[in-house]
Order: structure tokens, then C-alpha cells, then sequence
């Protein structure tokens, strides 16, 4: 049984009965409400119906009337007329206004199959109002997408041309509507990205695709580029003929610019601007790839400055950057456009030249480079020369992979700054030097522990009493094969490693022990010690000399640390350098003028001697340029009333030229080499120079008197 719900308008009982009857025999479970008059009938039509049956004559109301009533109000009911007779031209005119069906009551055999229809073809308009009203609401949706929306949305032809476009797009590209709906999509498309779109809509438009997506450049009015995605799809007819395209376009350039960031920042150096490692090694794979292919050659550069870490210690981080800067610019000047110069780390930058088919040709441009540096750098006040190192390594003879050539042009690099030869090209012999250089370091760290390390002293004489009031500790490594090996050759590598560390403590400890030994025999001297910049670095450093001044029961008057100029510039050194000094060590800066210090930290550390450079020494017996060097520097000395001492003294001449400048103290191959303890107690009881009888009042008087500050 389906349940239906009835309006049935009938004043007569018996013959409502009939239809009822009827309807149950056809199947349906009828839930029926009669009315016979307007009032009540419109009353009902507040509520809803699945069925309307209506008699044609009633005392005071009719069925056309209820037809028209519920047309009037637009209401969707199937209405079916049942009726004694009526003219064709009434039942015309009824079905005309929307009338279902009409039957005759003595003929109710027809009603169950006019009910089943009108049901079905109400199911059927619901389905089709339905369907219309989601097609009118997406076309809403579209049309206010369309009109307000931020994406920019085009139709175009299949010509082309713009059919209509949005608001947004004509403000993405700054253009008036009605201008641009007279263009052509090429006419805003960058020249460049023409083609790969213009294929894409060809396919489209030939039923190849339906969509597609793409990143492009558009022109905006002003001719600016505008980066866009724009997602296009196809709209056709009824039979599948392509009719125009939709393209939603994005506006992307903010996300370009800043994917374009984030790619420069990654592959270049940010000081500098320059490619950085990564994209160095890339470039040169792919040189490696052409060069394979073509079997040509090209050299590749590995350079690395040469006093850099002297600029950055003395002058500071600042300076330091600066003249990564300005070595950039030198570079990329002194280059060409295609050539690849990049920033391989710290002070090491890397080239790979074009047009370098044979190592010869590499070489110019080493050249070029080297030529480019020979004008000083200014930053800020100082004007400084900083030399570069360059190995080169060339492709094929010296390497087939981006790992090999760069270790070769490394490798060729040490020996340039070894030899002081500005530039050097790999050859196999390097590479055993290298690797002996690798070695060393392992041994040295072993020759601590196994007792090969040395230490010579060297006698420093006080001018007025002409005898020796203290030594200098310096190291020396007793190479079981290599047999003595100076520390110009092994203190700079350690300086690059953690092993400067053990060395220093190894150094302050035998040179204080042994101090201490001297003491006992009656022999008053003084201990001068080498530190390197590194060691400063180090909080512990104080600690550890206090502690060992204490083990050994030693006045802290009685040990000077001597530091370079530029390793007391340190950011940290100073402060090392003050604690030092408040214990009572003293402070002695070793070559001095040969930094590029300003002199004013004479004023604001606690400096106690001054060591002049044995460069300046050496020849101001026969140069006056550099006698003109060591007076004043020995005024200047006096008048911050520190020690000066000289250092290289390798003659009578000179000895007697300092002697007459004012010099306090000198040491030098003229009074004595560095000797072993042992040497330098034969030495001091036979020299001159030696302690003598009143040495040890000697030795203290001097000390009182370096330490007037
Ligand atoms: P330095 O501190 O300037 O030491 C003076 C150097 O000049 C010594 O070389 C010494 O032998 C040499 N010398 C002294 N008088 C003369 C002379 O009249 N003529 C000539 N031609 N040379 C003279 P050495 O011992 O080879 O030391 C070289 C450098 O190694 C030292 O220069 C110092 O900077 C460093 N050094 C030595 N021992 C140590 C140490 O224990 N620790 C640290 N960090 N560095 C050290
Ligand atoms: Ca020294
Ligand atoms: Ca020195």
C-alpha cells in the first residue's frame, strides 16, 4: 500500500465513498480530508497535499476555480478532476491550466491509473526544479566568483582573444576592462613564455586535454612582470565541441621572489654575495660532464689569502669582513662575466675560468688575479696588502672528479703559500708533501708524550751591566728521522689544530721546572715564553701558570709571557693578557712593528717590554731606513716606560748602535745562540756576557725596573 495524502473537493458523501474505495483497490493507503467550499479548501492549502481530486460543480465552488487558486499561489500539486460530465472544451481549458488529468465518475476504472501517472510526472518536475535550482545556485556562485573574487579569471576564445574578464585580473595587470577585452592572450604573455603556453591551449583546443596548469610571466600595462599560475580548463557544447576556456590566474610573484631568495641564499655566500661551496662543486661537475664530452680541458683555482688571520686578529671581525668584501670585488673584476669565482669557506675562494683549454692559459689568469691585489686594500684608516695563494689543478691530467681536482688545487695551494710563490700548479711530488704535512701532525702529537720536544734558551743581556739577566724558552722538536726540526715548521700547523693547547703547557711547564732547578743552583734568571694567539684564547691559560708558578714555588716576576702584536688584538686576548698581569706575570710584545696594530693598546694593556723586530735589527747597522725605525721606536718605548730589548743582534756594529739609541736589553747570535741547559750553564760560567759575581742583585734590579708601571 502507498500512502497518499488527499484533498478531496466534493460535497457529496457517497460519491467521495466510491473514490476512496477506488484508490484502496488500486493499491494506495489514501489519507483523505474533504472540503466543499472555498473558505475551507484554501484553509487546506496551508498544509501539503500529494494529490488533489476535484468534482466540477459544487453548490458554491468549482474546479476551476481551485485550479486557478492553487496556480495563484504557485503551488505544485497534481490536480485531477472527477467529475459527472463536462464539454471537451472545459476539460481543454482545465488541463490547459495544469490539470493532471479528468474523469468521469461513471467511469472510475481510470482513476487508479490517472493517480499513478500525475504522481509520477510531479516526481519527475521535483527532480527537474531541483536539478535547475542547483544550476541557477552554482551559477550564483559562479558569477560572484567571478565578480568579486581575488583570483583573476579569463574567458578566452579559441582564438585567443578575450571573451570577458574579471575584476581582479584587470587589477593584477593594471589594465582598463574594456582595454584589455580587445587583446590577445599573447599580447600580455612574456615573449619568453609564449610558446610553452601557446602549445598547451593548442592541445586543449584540438581535444588533446581538457586542462592544464601552468607557471608563466604576464605583462602588466606599465610592461612589468606580473609571475602567475594560471589553471585553464576547457567549457564545450552539447556535442563536445570546444567552445572557450576558463583560466584561473594566481598571482605568484611574491612567492617567486621569494623561492628566488631562499634558492640565492643557499647557493651563495652572504658576506660576499658570491656562489658559495655548493654551487661552486655544481658548476664544476658540470664542467667535468662538458669537458668529458668534448674532451677539452679547464683549470680550476683554489685560493686562499695569506694574512688574513693576521687583519682579523689585529683589526678586528669588522675589518676582517671588509676585506673579504673588497677581495670579492677584486676578484670579480679582475675576472671575466662567464668565469665562476666563489667563496669556499673563511679566506678561501675558488675559480673555474672559461677559456682555460691548457694549464698554461690557467696560469694567466692565476696571474691576472695575482696582479689585480698588487694596490694595498683600504679599510677604514690602514691600507693593507693582502696576498693571495692560488693552486691550480687542471682537467684531465690532474683529476677526472670534482673531489680529486679540488684536493689537487688544495694541495697545490699549501705549496704556493709554502714557498711564497704566489701561485703553483699540482703535480704528484705535492701530493707527498701533503701527506708528509698530515703525518707530522699525527707524529707531533705523539712527540709530546714520547719526550721529543726541546727546549733551547737563548740569553738576554741588560746593555748597562752587559750581563745575561734571563733567558728565552724556545721549542724545538728532536725528529727521530728528520733529526731537529725548527718551530717555524711545525708551531704554525699546530696552531691549526688542538695541539697547540698541549704543546703551550708542555713548554710552560719544562721551561718553569726547569727555572726552578736553576734556583736551587744558585743561578737568578729570569724565563721568557712564546705564546701563540690560540693559546690567549684559552680561559684556562692564568689557572694553569698560576698553578704551575705554584708547584714550583716560582714569584710570578720571574716568568714574561712574549706575544705578537696581533695576537694581543685577539677580542679575547686582552683579557687573558689582564689577569696575566694582575698575578705579576709580565707582558712582553714579541716583534714588535711588524703588525698592524695602532700602538694604542700600549696605552690601555699592561705592557711591560717591547721586543723590536730582528727584521728592523738586522740591518740598521748598514740601513739607515731602519735605524730611522728603532729610535723611535725605542722613544716611544721610554716614554710609556716600558723594557725595550732588541732581538737579532748578530754583531759588534749593531750591539753598539742600540747601545747608543738607548736600548735596555738585547739577545742575538752576537752574545749567543739557543742553547740546552746543560750548553748554557758551561755558557754563563765561561762568557762574558755570563751571570758573573753581583748578577743575581743584577738580574732583580732589572726586574724592578721593567716593572715600573
Ligand atoms: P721569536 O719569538 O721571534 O724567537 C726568536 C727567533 O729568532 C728564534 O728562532 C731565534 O733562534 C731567532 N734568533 C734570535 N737571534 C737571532 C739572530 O741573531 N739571528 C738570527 N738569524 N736569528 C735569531 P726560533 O727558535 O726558530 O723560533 C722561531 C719562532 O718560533 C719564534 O720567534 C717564536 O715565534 C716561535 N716559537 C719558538 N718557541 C715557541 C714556543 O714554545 N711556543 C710558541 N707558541 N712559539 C714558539
Ligand atoms: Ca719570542
Ligand atoms: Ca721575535
Amino acid at each position: 500500500m502507498i500512502p497518499i495524502n488527499v484533498l478531496m473537493l466534493e460535497d457529496r458523501a457517497p460519491d467521495a465513498e466510491l473514490v476512496m474505495h477506488e484508490l484502496k483497490v488500486a493499491g494506495y493507503d489514501a489519507e483523505v480530508t474533504r472540503v466543499d467550499n472555498k473558505a475551507d479548501y484554501l484553509q487546506q492549502l496551508g498544509s501539503s497535499y500529494d494529490l488533489i481530486l476535484a468534482d466540477y460543480n459544487l453548490p458554491q465552488f468549482d474546479a476551476i476555480s481551485a485550479l486557478k487558486l492553487l496556480n495563484e499561489r504557485d503551488i505544485d500539486v497534481p490536480f485531477i478532476i472527477v467529475s459527472g460530465s463536462i464539454g471537451e472544451d472545459v476539460a481543454v481549458e482545465a488541463i490547459h491550466m495544469g490539470a493532471a488529468d479528468y474523469l468521469l465518475k461513471d467511469r472510475l476504472t481510470r482513476l487508479a491509473p490517472a493517480v499513478t501517472k500525475a504522481l509520477d510526472q510531479k516526481t519527475m518536475r521535483d527532480a527537474k526544479r531541483a536539478t535547475e535550482e542547483r544550476l541557477r545556485e552554482s551559477q550564483e556562485r559562479f558569477q560572484r566568483v567571478f565578480e568579486e573574487g581575488s583570483v583573476g579569471i579569463a574567458l578566452v576564445g579559441s582564438d585567443y582573444r578575450f571573451i570577458e574578464v574579471n575584476d581582479a585580473f584587470c587589477q593584477m595587470l593594471e589594465y582598463e576592462h574594456d582595454d584589455i577585452v580587445k587583446l590577445g592572450i599573447e599580447d600580455i604573455t612574456h615573449p619568453d613564455d609564449i610558446d610553452p603556453a601557446a602549445d598547451l591551449s593548442r592541445q586543449m583546443f584540438a581535444g588533446q586535454n581538457d586542462a592544464y596548469r601552468i607557471e608563466k610571466r604576464y605583462l602588466k600595462k606599465t610592461g612589468d612582470v606580473v609571475w602567475v599560475q594560471v589553471s585553464v580548463s576547457l567549457v564545450k557544447d552539447k556535442e563536445g565541441k570546444p567552445l572557450y576556456s576558463i583560466g584561473v590566474v594566481q598571482d605568484v610573484t611574491e612567492r617567486r621572489k621569494a623561492e628566488k631568495e631562499l634558492e640565492f641564499l643557499a647557493l651563495h655566500d652572504a658576506l660576499t654575495e658570491l656562489p658559495n661551496r655548493t654551487l661552486f662543486t655544481d658548476r664544476l661537475s658540470h664542467a667535468i660532464v662538458t669537458g668529458t664530452r668534448d674532451s677539452s680541458s679547464f683549470g680550476v683555482l683554489v685560493m686562499d689569502m695569506d694574512r688574513f688571520k693576521e687583519v682579523n686578529d689585529s683589526l678586528g671581525h669588522q675589518a676582517g669582513d671588509l676585506l673579504l668584501q673588497q677581495m670579492a670585488e677584486r676578484l670579480r673584476l679582475a675576472l671575466r662575466q662567464a668565469d665562476t669565482v666563489a667563496r669556499l669557506g673563511g679566506d678561501e675562494f675558488g675559480v673555474l675560468p672559461t677559456n682555460t683549454t691548457s694549464a698554461e692559459l690557467t696560469i694567466v689568469t692565476a696571474r691576472k688575479i695575482l696582479a689585480s691585489l698588487d694596490l694595498p686594500f683600504a679599510i677604514g684608516e690602514a691600507r693593507i696588502d693582502a696576498g693571495l695563494s692560488i693552486g691550480i689543478a687542471q682537467f684531465p691530467e690532474h683529476g677526472r672528479d670534482v673531489e680529486t681536482l679540488l684536493r689537487h688545487a688544495d694541495v697545490a695551494m699549501y705549496v704556493a703559500k709554502r714557498n711564497k710563490t704566489g701561485l703553483a700548479i699540482y703535480s704528484q711530488e705535492h701530493d707527498e708533501h701533503s701527506a708528509g704535512r698530515l703525518a707530522l701532525m699525527t707524529e707531533l702529537r705523539q712527540a709530546i708524550r714520547n719526550q721529543q720536544l726541546e727546549l733551547h734558551y737563548m740569553p738576554k743581556v741588560d746593555f748597562r751591566t752587559r750581563r745575561t739577566y734571563g733567558v728565552e724558552a724556545l721549542v724545538r722538536w728532536r725528529h727521530p728521522v728528520r733529526g731537529l726540526i725548527p718551530p717555524d715548521q711545525f708551531i704554525p700547523m699546530a696552531e691549526q689544530t688542538d695541539l697547540l693547547s698541549s704543546l703551550a703547557r708542555w713548554v710552560l711547564e719544562t721551561s718553569l721546572k726547569q727555572l726552578d732547578a736553576w734556583r736551587r743552583a744558585g743561578l737568578e734568571l729570569s724565563m721568557a715564553v712564546n705564546l701563540s694567539a690560540a693559546n690567549l684564547h684559552e680561559a684556562s691559560l692564568p689557572e694553569m701558570i698560576r698553578d704551575l708558578l705554584a708547584k714550583y714555588k716560582l714569584d710570578p716576576s720571574a716568568l714574561t709571557v712574549e706575544i705578537t702584536e696581533s695576537a694581543i688584538m685577539v677580542a679575547q686576548a686582552d683579557r687573558t693578557v689582564r689577569r696575566l698581569s694582575d698575578m705579576g706575570v709580565g707582558v712582553s710584545i714579541d716583534d714588535f712593528g711588524t703588525g698592524y696594530s695602532a700602538l694604542s693598546y700600549l696605552k690601555t694593556l699592561p705592557v711591560d717590554e717591547i721586543k723590536i723586530d730582528r727584521s728592523f735589527v738586522r740591518d740598521m747597522a748598514v740601513n739607515p731606513d731602519d735605524a730611522a725605525i728603532v729610535q723611535p721606536t725605542i722613544d716611544l718605548g721610554h716614554n710609556l716606560r716600558l723594557r725595550v730589548t732588541a732581538e737579532g743582534v748578530e754583531d759588534e756594529d749593531t750591539w753598539l748602535v742600540l747601545e747608543s739609541l738607548g736600548c735596555d736589553a738585547a739577545q742575538g747570535f752576537y752574545i749567543s745562540e739557543a742553547l740546552l741547559p746543560a750548553e748554557l750553564e758551561v755558557w754563563l760560567k765561561q762568557s762574558a756576557w755570563g751571570i758573573g759575581a753581583e748578577t743575581g742583585e743584577s738580574a732583580a734590579r732589572l726586574r724592578g725596573e721593567a716593572r715600573v708601571r
